[in-house]
């Protein structure tokens, strides 16, 4: 099989890549090992610059047409006192909230955009493998779809395999980590009516255990933030001491722990972020985490990735259409995005390190930092956490080709 472009890894970097591609007149194959797009929670967190790309794109309707939620605050919660220090409404924005969305019915919903576009081939179940390199350059990939091997052509393979790329590895990409690693437990709580009191406080909870609440439509997503072999310790300790740490964070929960009980219902991930250091090899592109795994903190990663296909298209719709896509095209893709994920990586980072880790090695009540506490009072600098995080560090722009 031939085609112009072989998109590996159907997440968010992927998929977008793939809409705009295709919507643009590039023959476009997505490949997408999972069954469907319900994969292992990886954040839903949609933020006012990326909304603002989706609407240029024409999908922002549909995806409000979708179960979703709107945060305006994201609060710090401490010994019962909240710091909205994330502040959204005073955004320069015509969304001014961050939007909550399931990502696999994100993901479906952009897909089911392209289903009658006839150059476009969505193979889920499909595992890219090795690389197919002629005279050192890329030239194709081989394929595994329900144990049958294949393989497909392709101008330009696009590497948008998430954090552990197999792709990355394949091609002998140089990566550095830049922050140390946390472990996650992510697991899902009942939401009930009368939980309106938690409703702005989607942020950390006190108490040991940094809690992240991110609310959906019908239950809480709830991310408790661990040192390095945190998710070992707790397993020993058992449920009910999980349990316990749960109320000590959010007392409001302890009429609904129980139902977490059984550790199959909590998903684990151990993170560090990192990033490669060329993006590119003839033939070959890594966007999104394959070039740059992002952690949680701040649930920017969905929007760096989409920011990164839509750069990566304004580049390759023009040099596909013309006389094909050269290393300089790649370069120039990583070039404008380099500096903005070189910033959120240091914060993330920077955060991780000085705040989140001694904290957790403590064992001991989460305090404010004392910028967090001023930051908010502060006219000058209260707005600049609520634009960096929903505005990102770029002037990312769709390009109409
Ligand atoms: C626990 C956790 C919580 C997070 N929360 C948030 C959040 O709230 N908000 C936010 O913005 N970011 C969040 N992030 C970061 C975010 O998940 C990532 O930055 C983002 O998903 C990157 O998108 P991507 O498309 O590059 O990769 P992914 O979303 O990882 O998608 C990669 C896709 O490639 C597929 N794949 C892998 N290997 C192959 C192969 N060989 N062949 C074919 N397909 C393959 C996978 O099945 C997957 O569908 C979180 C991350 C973690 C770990």
């Amino acid at each position: 099989m031939k085609t112009q472009v072989c998109i590996v890894g159907g997440g968010p970097a992927g998929v977008i890549l793939a809409y705009q591609l295709v919507k643009n007149g590039i023959e476009v194959s997505l490949l997408e090992a999972q069954k469907d797009f319900d994969r292992n929670f990886r954040g839903d967190t949609i933020h006012f610059k990326s909304m603002e790309l989706l609407h240029d794109l024409g999908l922002s309707d549909g995806i409000f047409s979708l179960p979703h939620h709107t945060m305006a605050q994201l609060g710090v919660e401490f010994d019962g006192e909240t710091i909205n220090f994330i502040d959204f409404s005073r955004q320069n924005t015509r969304f001014k909230f961050v939007t909550l969305v399931d990502q696999a019915l994100f993901l479906q919903h952009v897909i089911d955009q392209l289903k009658d576009e006839s150059n476009f081939k969505l193979m889920m179940q499909t595992q890219g493998r090795d690389l197919m390199w002629e005279d050192g350059k890329v030239v194709g990939i081989h394929t595994r779809t329900a144990g049958v091997e294949d393989m497909i052509r392709a101008d330009l393979v696009v590497g948008c395999d998430g954090r552990n790329s197999r792709i990355r590895k394949q091609a002998d990409f140089e990566f550095t980590e830049t922050s140390n690693k946390i472990e996650v437990l992510w697991f899902r709580l009942p939401r009930k009516a009368s939980d309106a009191t938690i409703q702005l406080a989607g942020g950390f909870a006190g108490g040991r255990t940094p809690i992240v609440i991110l609310e959906r439509h019908d239950h809480f997503q709830i991310g408790l933030i661990v040192p390095e072999k945190g998710y070992r310790q707790l397993r020993n300790e058992g449920l009910e001491q999980l349990h316990e740490r749960i109320i000590e964070g959010v007392p409001a929960f302890a009429d609904r722990v129980d139902t977490l009980d059984d550790w199959n219902k909590i998903a684990f991930l151990s993170v560090a972020g990192g990033r490669v250091k060329q993006w590119w090899r003839d033939g070959l592109l890594l966007i999104g985490d394959a070039a740059h795994v992002m952690t949680p903190l701040g649930g920017v990663g969905i929007n760096y990735a989409i920011e990164d296909a839509i750069v990566a298209a304004n580049e390759l719709v023009p040099a596909l259409k013309g006389n094909g896509v050269e290393t300089r095209h790649l370069a120039k893709i990583q070039a404008q995005r380099d500096r903005p994920i070189r910033i959120i990586q240091s914060i993330q980072g920077n955060a991780q390190r000085r705040i989140i880790t001694p904290g957790l090695l403590n064992d001991e009540p989460f305090s404010f930092p004392p910028f967090m506490r001023i930051l908010p009072n502060v006219p000058v600098l209260r707005d600049l956490p609520s634009k960096f995080i929903g505005g990102g560090f770029s002037r990312v722009r769709v390009k109409t080709v």
